[in-house]
């Protein structure tokens, strides 16, 4: 019996024509995820299921394994299977026998076995083979029960171009694979909040590009290594991104200069939009995603996320915005970036900060004050542009 996994997926498999491309797309995300792991893989598809096969036995690691699956968008459920090429009814019997021999150390619990014949040429039907193998169990291990409505224990047997046996499932991380829903572009700081929108949007099977801003000597490379450790963080689900660091101690000096200070965060932040949407556009992305949700802030009120949304034309996607502090860091916690979003670098939105900002700012109000850079801006946002250093995270 070789030893290896069947993954499940609900989401993708109700997409009609689509389909072959969002398993394509699943099984290339889940190649990615098996990538670093010692040990090699073969991932291959049949009729509605996915096997990832570990094809040297010796090294590969299942709990590891399993790890990587369980960050692999679209996957529902996944389950280490047992698998063997002879299909006769006692070869059935005897492997699901040996199945729960040695997969579970006591054998006192109340059972049910499910056959599932993907295979409809088997010349025997499903309840056949369960009444069959549900008795050989019952012979080989006494102290089982069978339970047809509520069993302990599930034993599912697939007959397909070989049998699978299995029983435990394992919840996956739902969504859909990475890659079939296009690309978006996220503004990703330091914080706790942007990883976790990342994250959320990649979910929906969505290409990230990401776009920090970084502001010498007013913070430092540590806080610009800390938002690259994040985004490789993110990139363990999302796969590679492509990240920009861009310069953004000139735009916001000229703002700091010139512009009335209670609106600084707002100007900012739409300038930080002006820049990402370029840089969105050359690479395809068909949206902005951002980590805010109403009154976290001043500068997300439902006033100022209007201001914000202003100075961009693309849609700007906020997966985070009906969410509590406290449900953005328990997600935080649970895909493993708030170890690091919570290192205390400086970013830029908290050294250019006002003591009173603007709460309600008037869009009319910002824009005139904006005025005030015209001489300049156009220049700074070109250099600032220019500036682009790409990093790849998740290579
Ligand atoms: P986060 O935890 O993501 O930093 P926050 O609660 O600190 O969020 P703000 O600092 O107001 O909120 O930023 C709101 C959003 O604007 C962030 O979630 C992020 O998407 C974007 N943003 C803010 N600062 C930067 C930056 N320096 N580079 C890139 N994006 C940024
Ligand atoms: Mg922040």
């Amino acid at each position: 019996m070789d030893h290896l996994f069947l993954v499940k997926y609900a989401e993708i498999g109700i997409k009609g024509k689509n389909r072959h491309l969002f398993e394509d797309a699943l099984m290339r995300q889940i190649r990615y995820a098996l990538k670093k792991l010692p040990g090699s893989y073969g991932v291959s598809k049949s009729s509605g299921r996915i096997f990832v096969n570990c094809e040297d036995a010796g090294s590969c690691d299942m709990d590891a394994v399993a790890d990587a699956l369980g960050r692999v968008f679209g996957i529902s459920a996944f389950c280490p299977v047992s698998c063997g090429t002879d299909r006769s009814l006692e070869a059935i019997c005897q492997s699901t026998v040996e199945y729960v021999r040695s997969n579970y150390p006591e054998h006192d619990f109340t059972f049910k076995v499910e056959t599932r014949r993907a295979d409809k040429s088997y010349p025997l039907t499903s309840m056949e083979v369960e009444a069959a193998v549900g008795e050989a169990i019952l012979n080989a291990l006494p102290g089982l029960r069978v339970d047809v409505h509520e069993p302990e224990e599930m034993i599912h047997v697939e007959i397909r171009e070989q049998i699978y046996i299995y029983s435990r499932i394992i919840k996956g991380p739902g969504g859909m694979p990475v890659g079939t829903g296009g690309k978006a572009m996220l503004l990703l700081s330091g914080g706790i909040d942007s990883p976790v929108a990342g994250y959320m949007i990649a979910k929906r099977g969505v290409i990230l590009d990401a776009v920090y801003f970084h502001a010498p000597p007013y913070t430092s490379d540590r806080a610009k290594q800390k938002v690259i450790d994040l985004a490789e963080q993110v990139a363990r689900y999302a796969g590679p991104i492509y990240l920009h660091i861009i310069n953004f101690t000139d735009i916001q000096l000229a703002i700091y200069e010139n512009c009335p200070h209670d609106e600084l965060t707002i100007i900012m932040r739409r300038y930080m939009m002006i820049i990402a949407e370029r840089l969105a556009r050359q690479s395809d992305c068909l949206g902005l995603v951002t980590g805010e949700s109403i009154g976290q802030v001043a500068s997300q009120t439902m006033k100022s996320l209007l201001a914000t949304d202003d100075a961009s034309t693309l849609p700007v996607y906020r997966p985070l915005i009906g969410f509590d502090k406290q449900e953005i860091i328990d997600k935080s916690l649970a895909i493993g970036t708030y170890e690091t979003s919570i290192l205390p670098f400086e970013d830029c939105c908290t050294i250019f900060v006002a003591k009173h900002p603007v709460t309600k700012p008037n869009l009319n109000i910002i824009k005139r004050s904006e005025m005030k850079l015209a001489g300049q801006i156009d220049r700074l946002l070109e250099e600032a542009i220019a500036s682009d250093e790409l990093v790849v995270a998740g290579k």
